[in-house]
């Protein structure tokens, strides 16, 4: 489902750079991600996402080697196949929670926006307690409503692959569960796989498998290290 190989990224700006010889996460795996805030792990999320471009390496995911991609190919690549919950949700604030969870049928074009996937933008919604809530706008929801709605959004085109980044960190641990128990269902009758990251020690046993950014990073400076992710 994902391979990455001889992966090195590094921001225009400078300073942090990710390094990765080889990470391999199977079809149907869900994987929770932990790691200390820094170590790169939504910048990992966005390269398996293709919305980051590596500097070298190979990206493969779904069945596609993002790589190959221009920009525009694989945001259309990304938006179809890939349920992208940002950790900062993302969300557009002049348009309603119902169009905001609408969104990937507006602007991708090979989704169809019709009356059943607007049903199933309702029942998303009612499934995660927005149900009376898809005329206000983001800034009228708490933050913990904002990231329900980033989560009905990346379920919508019913994607293969669920990429979360921390999606309940804002949330109380009531909705909490509501939301990983949505993912957590939706990759299951879907077959989809799943990575989340997450801080939260407490939720890391709902998974098949972990992995720790911590272990994977290469703690001297880029310059002089040789190491990098090894998983
Ligand atoms: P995490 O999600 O594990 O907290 P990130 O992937 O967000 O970590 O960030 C990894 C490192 O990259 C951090 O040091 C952060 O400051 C830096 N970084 C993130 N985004 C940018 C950017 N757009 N430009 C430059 N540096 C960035
Ligand atoms: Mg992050």
């Amino acid at each position: 489902m994902i391979e990455l190989n001889n992966l090195q990224f590094a921001y225009a700006a400078g300073g942090f750079q990710l390094r990765l010889e080889h990470l391999s996460i199977p079809s149907g795996q869900r994987l929770g991600w932990t790691g200390p805030s820094g170590s790169g792990k939504t910048t990992l999320l966005h390269l398996i996402a293709g919305i980051l471009p590596p500097a070298t390496g190979s990206i493969h995911t779904c069945g596609v080697e993002l790589t190959t991609l221009r920009e525009a190919a694989r945001r259309d690549f990304r938006i179809a196949n890939i349920g992208l919950i940002f950790q900062d949700f993302a969300l557009l604030d002049y348009l309603s929670v119902l169009d905001n969870i609408l969104l990937p049928y507006r602007i991708n074009r090979s989704l169809r926006l019709d009356g059943s996937v607007r049903d199933r933008a309702g029942q998303l919604a009612e499934n995660v307690g927005l149900g009376q809530l898809l005329s206000r706008r983001p800034a009228q929801l708490s933050q913990g409503e904002r990231q329900r709605v980033a989560v009905c959004r990346a379920l919508l085109p019913t994607p293969q692959l669920l990429l979360a980044d921390e999606p309940t960190a804002n949330l109380d641990p009531r909705n909490a569960a509501r939301v990983l128990q949505a993912l957590g269902e939706y990759a299951q009758q879907h077959a989809a796989t799943m990575i989340v990251v997450t801080h939260d020690p407490n939720l890391l046993s709902d998974f098949d498998d972990t992995i720790d950014m911590a272990t994977f990073c290469d703690p001297a400076p880029p310059e002089l290290g040789e190491g990098g992710i090894h998983a």
